[in-house]
C-alpha cells in the first residue's frame, strides 16, 4: 500500500512521519470484517450507516497538507471508523476527534482504546459547533464535506493554524485555509468526493 499508493511518483507522499504512521496504523481493524481482503486497496470503503472510511492515499495527503513543524494539537471532525484519527495520534501530541453518529462514535472509541492510543478525546456530536470551550488549535482536519466553510470551526484555528477540508455538494474540493495574521490564506488542493457532513444525527 505504502509504496504503489503512497510514495509512487504519480503520488507523491514524501513527509516521513506520515509514511511511518501508514506503515504502523493496522487498516484491517478499522474495515469491517465484509470487506477484510479490500482493507488495503486503493479505495475508501463502507463502515455502515451510509458512511465510508476514506482511501488510504486521501488519509495520508490530508495529514501532509496540515503537518508543520509546531502542529501539537489537531481537531478533527468525522471520527466514522477512527482510522485517520490513529494516523494523527501516531504523529502529533493530542488529537480531538468528533463524531455525529453515535454507533460509529463508540465503535471507534473502543477500537483506538484498544489499540492503545491514549492521546485522544472523543466527543459525540454536531462538528458544526467544532469542540466548544477549546480553541488555538494547531489543525483542524473535516473529513466529511460542508457545503461551505463553517465559521464557527475557523475560529477555533490557532495563530498560523491550519485548516484542511472537502467543501462543496456535487463539486468538491479539497481546501486548505491558513490562519496569517487577522486573515485567512486559501488554497485550492485537489478534487474530491467526501460523504456530506450532517446537521443532524440521522439524516441521509
Ligand atoms: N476519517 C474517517 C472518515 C469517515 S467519513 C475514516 O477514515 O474512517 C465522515 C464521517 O463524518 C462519518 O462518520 C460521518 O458520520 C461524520 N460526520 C458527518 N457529519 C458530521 C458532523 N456534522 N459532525 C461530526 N461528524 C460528522
Amino acid at each position: 500500500m505504502v509504496q504503489e499508493q503512497l510514495t509512487a511518483r504519480h503520488r507523491g507522499i514524501a513527509h516521513p512521519e506520515v509514511i511511518a504512521a501508514m506503515r504502523q496504523v493496522p487498516r484491517e481493524i478499522f474495515v469491517p470484517d465484509a470487506c477484510q481482503l479490500e482493507a488495503y486497496s486503493d479505495r475508501p470503503l463502507s463502515i455502515g450507516h451510509g458512511q465510508t472510511i476514506s482511501q488510504p492515499f486521501i488519509v495520508a495527503y490530508m495529514t501532509e497538507s496540515i503537518l508543520s513543524p509546531s502542529i501539537h494539537r489537531v481537531l478533527e471532525i468525522g471520527t466514522g471508523s477512527g482510522y485517520q484519527t490513529a494516523v494523527l495520534a501516531e504523529i502529533v501530541q493530542e488529537v480531538f476527534t468528533v463524531e455525529i453518529v453515535q454507533a460509529l462514535a463508540r465503535a471507534a472509541r473502543a477500537r483506538l482504546d484498544q489499540l492503545g492510543y491514549t492521546n485522544i478525546r472523543f466527543r459525540e456530536g454536531n462538528g458544526y459547533e467544532g469542540w466548544p470551550g477549546e480553541d488555538s488549535f494547531d489543525a483542524i482536519m473535516l473529513t466529511c464535506a460542508p457545503p461551505f466553510v463553517p465559521e464557527r470551526i475557523l475560529k477555533q484555528l490557532g495563530r498560523r493554524g491550519r485548516l484542511v477540508l472537502p467543501a462543496g455538494t456535487e463539486r468538491q474540493r479539497l481546501l486548505r485555509i491558513t490562519r496569517v495574521g487577522d486573515g485567512f490564506h486559501r488554497e485550492e488542493l485537489l478534487p474530491v468526493r467526501f460523504v456530506p457532513m450532517l446537521d443532524e444525527p440521522g439524516e441521509p
